[in-house]
């Protein structure tokens, strides 16, 4: 390799393609696949980067920027664009100033979200141009694409990756930051005042617009058509984008690949060329049938064929090619490619030893109470055994759903709780908070503040007081929040202290009025302290009763019958010892 490139996973070059093109401003809310963009991103000078607290406010923060000329990237898992939606949507018609890219990295397989939705649509439905780069030297040369794109139409620009492309590591070319002229200000109200008198005009420039996009796709450059020395089947060709095509590449060897870098709006006239003395063309892409669809609907007197040879959910792989090879050519010839066998042991998730969220689920799956839940690490309480989680629908959504239930049903005053994170609760829990003051909930709101962002691995939010690229900031306090809403009852609690927690709560849900209560604890990853006092299990006290195990600390295990403390994953929360009612869980030296 020689000294102008470097291994980076496609999040990371897509950091760099955005320093690459001058990028001054980025906007982002922490998620799984999306993450490491701007952690990339923050550590490259002359870029301002913050993590914002959802991707509605990241999108609107970028939406100003561009409009004051700066080119501007804005990255989010894909359901994150959901949230984005609004801005998003009008943001199609007032056009851009400086260009203006919104990554949003697809989950196929849902490894990490609630959903498996595919964004392609988004791009269709706001007619906004859509790049799937399918490796990381792609992800890098398409980002400085999509904004040249941008400026040239005015208009901003989606960039789909899926978890293969933003993970996965490959050789990426280093090339010097553009040097940029950020033009000057210019006040347009009939271009970014989107009064309905305005806005009509802007549809029809969105319509002019989306037609000369097509025009522009089907000469673009990121296309691209493989065809192999010697073909296997000259009447078969397929068209694939994005993580779809390296697996092709690599089971297909002997087909015709068109390969497309745009795929919204679809090269039409690119296709029909491709397809013309074809019998068959081969639709690879995961999820949604989006590139088989339209194909189809083009008329192009060739078959066409997908989701009956491709799954319509999670991902591709290498053996899922494989078998649809075998389907088409069984008798034809043979693929290089013979997938390995896959040995990799199923581990379930587990809360981690000494976690601050198991004994508020302990404690709520004792009460029998129904927990409205969220999305963060404590969406694991779902799973035995604390089996302690009725609901979990999108960030900021379980305060609202408790207060629906208790509008339905009034007898379960005092038997329903919301629980949510101090990340999810600045993303999108304060407003439903808000809600719940002005409509006279009577529940318990328990925010699980535990000092970061931990389900994605530690970033900072507002309660943290430091920001992305590491400035002191003042500190957000949930409960002063609370406090400022108009909620009367408000308790912060240390959730290791088990017995009192049982009784705050207990006091709360006992109450006609809405509460709040903070579980304040910092997140056992993040604890610098280390192991202060060692815990074991007294074989001479024990009853061998496995109440203990009910907590779920995955430190607490059970060994050819006998029940006992691995000390090697005890992190000493001190929370065991008053699980058991025979005292035979000791602090070491007492
Ligand atoms: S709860 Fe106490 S008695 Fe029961 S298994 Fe655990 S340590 Fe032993
Ligand atoms: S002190 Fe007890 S509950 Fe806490 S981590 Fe150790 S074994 Fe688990």
């Amino acid at each position: 390799m020689n000294t102008k490139s470097k291994l980076l996973t496609g999040n990371e070059a897509i950091a760099r393609g955005a320093w690459e093109a001058g990028v001054t401003v980025a906007a982002a809310y922490p998620g799984t696949p999306s993450t490491e963009i701007l952690e990339s991103l923050s550590t490259y000078d002359q870029v301002y980067a913050q993590w914002s607290v959802n991707e509605k406010v990241a999108l609107e923060i970028a939406s100003g920027a561009s409009m004051e000329g700066a080119r501007t990237l804005v990255a989010m898992k894909h359901v994150g664009l959901n949230v984005a939606a609004d801005p998003f949507m009008t943001l199609a018609y007032t056009g851009v100033g400086g260009g203006l890219v919104i990554v949003t990295a697809d989950d196929p397989a849902m490894h990490s979200s609630q959903n498996e939705q595919d964004n392609r649509y988004y791009a269709l439905m706001a007619k906004v141009p859509l790049l799937e780069p399918s490796d990381s030297q792609e992800a890098k040369q398409y980002v400085i694409e999509a904004f040249r794109l941008s400026e040239k139409y005015d208009t901003p620009v989606l960039l789909r990756t899926t978890t293969r492309v933003s993970h996965s590591k490959s050789e990426v070319e280093l090339l010097p930051r553009l040097d940029r002229i950020k033009p000057e200000y210019a006040k347009d109200s009939s271009k970014y005042v989107m009064i309905p008198g305005y806005g009509r005009p802007r549809r029809t420039n969105l319509i002019n617009r989306w037609n000369r996009l097509a025009a522009h796709a089907e000469n673009s450059p990121l296309h691209y058509i493989y065809r192999p020395a010697c073909s296997q089947a000259p009447e078969v060709g397929m068209v694939t984008s994005g993580i779809s095509y390296q697996y092709a590449r690599e089971v297909f060897t002997g087909i015709d690949i068109l390969k497309l870098g745009i795929t919204c709006p679809l090269p039409q006239k690119l296709i029909q060329g491709f397809a013309r003395g074809k019998k068959l063309l081969l639709v690879a892409e995961e999820l949604e049938p989006f590139l088989e669809d339209q194909i189809k609907a083009l008329g192009l007197g060739v078959e066409v064929a997908g989701k009956q040879y491709f799954p319509q959910q999670g991902e591709l792989s290498l053996a899922i090619m494989k078998e649809a090879y075998t389907q088409l050519f069984g008798s034809r010839g043979q693929s290089p490619f013979s997938p390995a066998p896959q040995e990799v042991p199923s581990r379930p998730p587990v809360l981690c030893a000494g976690c601050s969220h198991r004994p508020v689920f302990y404690v709520l799956h004792k009460l029998k109470v129904r927990v409205m839940g969220d999305i963060g690490c404590y969406s694991l309480a779902v799973l035995p055994p604390l089996n302690a989680m009725d609901s979990l629908l999108c960030m900021g959504a379980g305060v609202g759903q408790a207060l629906g239930m208790e509008k339905a049903n009034p007898d379960i005053k005092g038997k329903v709780v919301s629980v949510i994170g101090d990340s999810t609760f600045f993303h999108s829990g304060i407003t439903s908070l808000v809600d719940s003051v002005y409509n006279q909930g009577t529940g318990v709101i328990i925010i699980l503040d535990n000092r970061t962002t931990a389900m994605t691995g530690h970033q900072a939010n507002p309660g943290m007081g430091s920001t992305l690229q590491k400035e002191q900031v003042p500190v957000v306090l949930p409960e002063k929040i609370a406090e400022a809403a108009g909620v009367k009852n408000i308790q912060v609690v240390d959730p290791y202290q088990l017995e009192q927690l049982e009784k705050v709560i207990k006091k709360e849900l006992a109450r006609d009025e809405l509460s709040v209560i903070v579980c304040r604890q910092e997140c056992v990853l993040l604890k610098k302290e280390g192991i202060q006092e060692r815990f074991f299990i007294d074989q001479a006290v024990c009853r061998d009763c496995g109440v203990c195990l009910k907590f779920g600390c995955p430190a607490i295990q059970v060994r050819k019958g006998k029940y006992l403390i691995d000390g090697i994953m005890c992190t000493s929360c001190g929370v065991c010892p008053s699980l058991c009612k025979f005292g035979a869980i000791k602090r070491e030296g007492r």
